[in-house]
């Protein structure tokens, strides 16, 4: 089974469903491509210059519970967002020791430019879609799509 190295289940999931499955089942909800994925965006990264690459926050009184695995109850994006399928992520690129600030380099323009001009690197791999113009965050995500032309832009 894979669990992320850089990441702890309760980053990953909100907290109603940290406390409703043990770990095992919480690691269960996810695609292995989109957690190994995650991890390889972290090395990536942080490999350029330190940088807090977070999901959720609420563990540390954050208010972000949604940007992992999403469940049915949450009023939080589309019916059938990939979040649902746990194959998606919303990254927050933020300094390092001084949370809740995002990182004047790490901007999401910067992320999405940076792994879609990598994308043939085998760390973007399974990587099918990112989101395109969100301002706070980057979406990725692991869905069953056709990719003629490599990574997939969407719509938020
Ligand atoms: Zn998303």
């Amino acid at each position: 089974m894979l669990k992320c190295v850089h990441y702890k289940i309760e980053e990953l999931v909100p907290k109603e469903v940290f406390s409703a499955l043990d770990e095992q089942q919480a690691w269960a909800l996810f695609d292995d491509r989109a957690l190994w994925s995650l991890d390889q965006i972290w090395e990536y990264f942080n490999a350029i210059e330190p940088v807090s690459i977070v999901v959720n926050n609420w563990l540390w009184n954050g208010s972000l519970s949604d940007c992992g695995f999403r469940n049915k109850y949450s009023n939080t994006g589309a019916v059938y967002s990939q979040h649902r399928c746990g194959r998606a992520f919303d990254l927050h690129f933020q300094k390092k020791e001084q949370i809740f600030q995002s990182h004047p380099k790490f901007t999401p323009d910067y992320v999405r430019k940076t792994i879609i001009l990598n994308q043939m690197k085998p760390e973007f791999q399974f990587i099918t879609v990112l989101e395109k113009d969100t301002k706070s965050w980057v979406h990725f995500d692991t869905r069953n799509i056709l990719r003629s032309n490599g990574i997939v832009l969407v719509n938020p």
